[in-house]
């Protein structure tokens, strides 16, 4: 199974984000689950990450793109368009709401969506 991991930072101003450290996070990702990618967006739901969003997963052949950031119900509605556009099926779409949460608790978090998934991917 093939899976891709971004952080939307929420622009990095947002008070949500404030205990958490985004990078710590996402190298973790990188290194204890060896994805195909791991990386940190401004804002995913802004214009520029619309386009971001088409050029990453068009034609993609992951099967999972995790997302930290906002409310995965906020997520699948301000990226619906441009799945869409590319071509990718929203429920390939793993959102995790890491708002107002410490370092520990996002690692935590996210570990186990990635397990989670990949034990119902397996069955
Ligand atoms: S997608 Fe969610 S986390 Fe990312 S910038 Fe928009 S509201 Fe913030």
């Amino acid at each position: 199974m093939k899976e891709g991991f971004l952080f939307c930072v929420c622009q990095g101003t947002c008070p949500s984000f404030a205990k958490e450290n985004a990078y710590e996070i996402t190298n973790m990702v990188r290194k204890k689950y060896n994805v195909e990618y791991a990386a940190i967006h401004p804002q995913l739901c802004a214009e520029d990450g619309d386009r971001f969003l088409k050029n990453l997963l068009k034609g993609t052949d992951i099967d999972v793109l995790y997302v930290a950031g906002c409310d995965p119900v906020m997520q699948n509605k301000m990226f619906k368009d441009s799945f869409a556009a590319a071509g990718f099926e929203v429920k390939r779409l793993a959102g995790c709401d890491v708002r107002n949460k410490t370092t520990e608790e996002v690692e935590k978090l996210i570990s186990d969506l990635i397990e989670k998934t990949r034990s119902e991917k397996a069955k």
